[in-house]
């Protein structure tokens, strides 16, 4: 089955949606039992296996079990955890194989979140990190110690956009008993399978492109076998659950989200290449472009891109940044991305890094690439540069 036919299909389940093409938004925290045998069952299968039966609430509905499969699959994985929010996902898959006295090794140019967790309660708990090049590639195996229980990737990162090489990073961890955890929301599991680049965990901020409409925070672990029963208790133990009222909207965003991510590429594709020959533009950060430093890693790995992109200025100032995007008709100025429409930040990547340094000149923008008409994206875009040359005098 072709990735585009999955979209549309995947997780559907006749008996589960009571015939119906969606499956029913169940509200529920209370489960009810007929017998002993029942009882047994619900919780050996449900709870403890991870299997889809009912138990209990909070350990999800078929809501849920429909978002589930249908990532699962897109994916190429075994199974997937559904956790309250990307950042959730994060957390929670380290907190699945990094514990008191244990190692984690974390890219350099993670979402600056992801790197407050490590920094901020997975040390409190005793577990150590140390940050490396996201560039890496094999001699990540140098820095593995005794007691490193996972390696971190986003690729490509959210502010710098540099590709890792995550089938290198696998084959060197796994070397090593080391799992690796990826953090894939920029590509979304269509265009990126990390399972399939031998990596253990893909993690998606579904708030982006899942959801796709900026009106639900939701989260998917998706592991191989071995990994599931690990997050399945964590999950459980942390007493997550996800309102299936954003389950449902995270399943109705995943059915078209073929479709928009080829206009949000198309379209991103077509502005990062107009910005790249812009006077005031030193660098588009973004992978498809040629010019990119991850352009062949990109190539080898992905099947597409998604609208994210940043800009880096030849000349540059915070007044002359924000006088740029405060005028901006389309590109309101917002910390997320993957809706339907564009968005603009400024970006300081260097203050997030401690074990490379970014040289580029700072502040630089990023752009999320909305559905938009892209010619009226390029003419705003066309009149905030002058007025950020203007404020640059
Ligand atoms: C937004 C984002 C997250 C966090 O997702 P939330 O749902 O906002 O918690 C994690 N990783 C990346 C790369 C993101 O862009």
């Amino acid at each position: 089955m072709k990735k585009d036919t999955k979209i549309v299909h995947a997780g559907y389940d006749k008996d589960r949606n009571g015939s119906m093409v969606n499956t029913p938004v169940y509200h529920g925290s209370t489960v009810l039992f007929d017998s002993k045998a029942e009882i047994e069952d619900a919780l050996q299968r449900g709870m403890v296996a991870g299997e889809k039966v009912l138990f209990y609430g909070r350990r999800g509905s078929p809501t849920h079990w429909t978002l589930q499969d249908a990532v699962t699959e897109l994916e190429g994985g075994y199974s997937t955890v559904i956790v309250p929010s990307g950042l959730n996902a994060v957390t929670t898959a380290i907190l699945s194989f990094v514990r008191n006295g244990d190692h984690l090794l974390m890219l350099d140019s993670v979402y600056e979140p992801s790197r407050r967790f490590c920094d901020g309660l997975l040390k409190d708990f005793g577990a150590e990190t140390t940050y490396y090049d996201p560039h890496i590639g094999s001699d990540i195996k140098n820095l593995i110690q005794h007691n490193t229980k996972a390696i971190f990737c986003e690729s490509p990162g959210s502010h710098t956009f540099e590709v890792q090489d995550l089938p290198a990073i696998a084959e060197a961890a796994h070397k090593q008993n080391v799992k690796v955890l990826v953090d894939n929301t920029w590509a979304s599991p269509l265009y990126c399978q990390p399972l399939g680049l031998g990596c253990d965990i893909s993690i998606q901020a579904a708030t982006k492109y899942v959801v796709g409409h900026s009106d639900a925070l939701v989260g998917t672990i998706t592991t191989t076998e071995e990994c599931f029963q690990a997050v399945h208790r964590t999950n459980g133990n942390l007493g997550l659950s996800v309102s299936p009222d954003d389950v449902y909207l995270a399943t109705r965003g995943f059915r078209t989200m073929a479709v928009r991510l080829r206009q949000h590429q198309s379209n991103a594709l077509q502005v990062a290449q107009w910005l790249d020959n812009r006077p005031e533009v030193k660098r588009v950060l973004y992978p498809p472009l040629p010019s990119d430093p991850g352009h062949d890693l990109w190539k080898r790995d992905f099947s597409g891109a998604s609208g994210l992109l940043g800009v880096v200025f030849k000349r540059t100032s915070e007044d002359a940044v924000f006088a740029f995007l405060e005028g901006l008709k389309y590109f309101p100025i917002g910390y997320s991305w993957g809706g339907f429409e564009s968005l603009s930040c400024p970006s300081v990547p260097s203050g997030a890094r401690t074990a490379t340094q970014w040289t580029e000149p700072e502040p630089g923008v990023r752009l999320h690439i909305g559905l938009e008409d892209v010619d009226d994206l390029r003419e705003d875009l066309e009149i905030g540069l002058d007025r950020f040359s203007s404020a640059l005098k």
